[in-house]
């Protein structure tokens, strides 16, 4: 692994901080060495600072038995009492959430109103018979009854498991099986793209596999035609009618589970990560102030990403209604009805932070500069990215052409499992440089170590793991210790093994390289997919673009290529030479792409990730594996075919 460092993206680009930015910010320089002083008093202030408890916890870190660590155990606390009760006395009338639905209804929910919501449907719950610690599956888009049903079920003690709206009815059956759910949450349809996705159909199917599933509660959203089952079926409407807008928040204890939620499934069969209560909201609340520089009565925050993942639950739900904050979420696509609608929104409501992903923001270079520069995006002064590595050229590119040249970006990593950002920079502190998430947070421990667990010191590369717990780190996969011991913590005993590959640069900057499954050995060099990604998205004919190492006889594996072009521009034999060659004059020779393919789409996760090793079946000509989390199908048969006709060099 290290000696992936032979052959390093040079970036010298480097944004420090303003100092106007600086003054302003809620982390200070200074913050990172203070927690580092006594990581446990740093999580433990935040707990106390940030989080209305029932009963104050007075043990912070548990780690009688590892890995199942526990924080703040002797707590007692509810979520949504955190996220809506305790605003009420200052701002009930404070918005929430400005929602944008696809079609372009609106709606505005003030702190008061998504109370009264959110007390109306968890005695709607009750009423079903419902008890602390059973399992509620939700199958939803991006409407307010979402996080309602959300905090309705922590309100109660229930454990949510919200399953992607774009998934199918198989992979929602397998979801509400594998967490034993008692009932179901869906609408009648969901706007997508100007097409309603049939939700309540599907969710018809899945339950034909479900026997356990005693209800299932229906919002109208489309009024498309739905079968109803008699005794099974209710109407959300008809649930919350003539309910109390007062529920007593049930007291839980900080280790109490609070949800499930599956991986996006990139690697293989998903995980269903288990979150708890009080180390997980300290955890939320505290990333959301610090990396976003949160200022609830200013800002006007939007997390593009859909609730159906984790970003959604830590980010669109519990950190900003723990922060007081007032949101903007958005029901449809980014492209419907034209491509500018994120930048309409952003204008008419005055958006001042942005977060969203580097596949959306290849696919705003993709659709061209001019959508952005129609709009007035001056009220941002924050950006932020997630999902996986940025390319230095689109993080430039959002820069410019979303962030003015003036606001600040961070590259945030994390996962499902880590349950909120680990390892970015804090905008009033950390200089950024293209394509680096920079550093581990406060109170975080990160490190670059070696097949042996070794570190390998800076600058190096290998394999990204976390050197102490945190409090909202996952608990387990629901139902399966095992596997959670065997898939984080056996690789390196002692430390959280995250299945990412990583280097440090002399300035002990983490730059992320991708899944170390994807790591490629060429010739008895290891290279990196990310880097030979970002040397072709660095190309200004390039949009996106995956890499796969193939079997070959002579080097061990080949490097192929495939490649989706900005805008109007075709791809020719002359164009896969130059971007070879260019990829050899950034990188080195060694990197250089056997072969190039032009596809005008990469096979993705329904969250928008790449699936390389769907890539890698096609470049070698194997049967495809697990396609159950792909988005787009067609599009790995159209690019198998062109594979199959494409010409090797040397
Ligand atoms: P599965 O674990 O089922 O294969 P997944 O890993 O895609 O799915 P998530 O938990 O949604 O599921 O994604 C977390 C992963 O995304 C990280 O482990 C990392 O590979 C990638 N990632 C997220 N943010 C970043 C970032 N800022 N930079 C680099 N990689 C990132
Ligand atoms: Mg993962």
């Amino acid at each position: 692994m290290s000696e992936t460092l032979a052959n390093l993206l040079r970036e010298d680009r480097l944004f420090p901080p303003s100092e106007a930015f600086t003054a302003q910010a809620n982390a200070q320089p200074g913050i990172h060495e203070e927690a580092e002083a006594d990581f446990k008093a740093f999580w433990h202030k935040q707990a106390l600072e940030r989080v209305t408890w029932f009963k104050e916890p007075t043990q912070v870190l548990d780690d009688s038995n590892p890995p199942f660590y526990k924080w703040f155990s002797d707590g007692e606390l509810n979520l949504s009492y955190n996220c809506l009760d305790r605003h009420l006395a200052s701002s009930a009338d404070k918005v929430a959430y400005y929602w944008v639905g696809e079609p372009g209804d609106t709606r505005t929910l003030t702190y008061q109103d998504l109370y009264d919501e959110v007390c109306r449907f968890a005695n709607g719950l009750k009423s079903l018979g419902l008890e602390k610690g059973d399992r509620v599956a939700v199958y939803m888009g991006m409407v307010p009854e979402l996080p309602v049903v959300m905090l309705a079920c922590a309100r109660l003690g229930l454990v949510h498991s919200v399953v992607f709206g774009g998934f199918s009815s198989d992979a929602l059956a397998d979801r509400i099986i594998d967490a034993d759910a008692k009932v179901v949450i869906t609408q009648d349809g969901a706007w997508r793209g100007g097409n309603v996705v049939p939700l309540k159909a599907n969710t018809d199917v899945s339950l034909a596999r479900t026997p356990g599933v005693e209800h299932c509660i229906v919002v109208k959203r489309t009024d498309n035609d739905v079968t109803m089952e008699d005794g099974r079926d209710i109407w959300y409407h008809d649930l919350v009618a003539g309910k109390d807008t007062v529920c007593e928040p049930v007291s839980l204890n900080a280790e109490d589970p609070l949800y499930i939620l599956y991986t996006s499934g990139t690697t293989g069969k998903p995980k269903g990560i288990v979150h708890t209560q009080g180390g997980y909201l300290t955890s939320v609340a505290t990333t959301h102030s610090f990396v976003f520089d949160l200022k609830a009565d200013d800002d006007v925050y939007w997390c593009g990403a859909d609730i159906g993942w984790v970003t959604g639950h830590s980010y669109i739900v519990y950190g900003p209604l723990a922060n007081r904050t007032t949101g903007v979420m958005y029901e449809g696509a980014p492209n419907y009805p034209d491509f500018d609608r994120l930048w309409q929104i952003i204008e008419d409501y005055k958006v001042t932070i942005f977060y969203t992903a580097p596949t959306a923001i290849r696919a705003f270079m993709k659709w061209g500069d001019e959508y952005p520069a129609r709009h007035d995006l001056s009220s941002l002064r924050l950006l932020g990215t997630v999902g996986e590595p940025i390319n230095p050229e689109a993080w430039v590119w959002y820069h410019v052409n979303i962030g003015g040249e003036r606001c600040p970006i961070v590259d945030t990593w994390w996962q499902t499992e880590t349950g909120g950002i680990m390892i970015s920079p804090l905008p009033g502190v950390t200089a950024t440089k293209p394509g680096s998430a920079t550093r581990p947070l406060p109170g975080i421990g990160a490190d670059v170590v070696d097949d042996q667990g070794e570190s390998v010191g800076i600058p190096g590369g290998g394999y990204l793991v976390l050197t102490r717990p945190w409090p909202s780190m996952a608990r387990t996969i629901w139902g399966d210790d095992a596997r959670y011991v065997e898939t984080y913590w056996a690789k390196f005993p002692g430390k959280y093994f995250p299945g990412d590959g990583c280097k440090r640069d002399d300035d002990g900057y983490f730059w992320l390289l991708g899944r170390v499954d994807d790591i490629m050995l060429v010739s008895g060099h290891n290279i990196s997919t990310t880097e030979v990604e970002s040397a072709l998205v660095s190309h200004p004919k390039v949009a996106e673009a995956a890499v796969v190492g193939r079997k070959d006889e002579l080097t061990g594996q080949a490097i192929a290529a495939f490649v989706t072009l900005r805008g109007n521009v075709t791809g020719d034999e002359a164009l896969i030479k130059e971007l070879r060659d260019h990829v050899a004059t950034s990188l080195g020779p060694i990197a250089k792409p056997k072969s190039i393919v032009f596809t005008p789409d990469l096979p993705k996760t329904r969250s928008g990730k790449i699936m390389r090793r769907l890539l890698k079946d096609i470049s070698e000509h194997r049967q495809l594996g697990d396609v159950t989390t792909l988005a787009n199908e067609g599009v790995v048969a159209d690019i198998a075919e062109m594979a199959a006709t494409s010409i090797s060099e040397d």
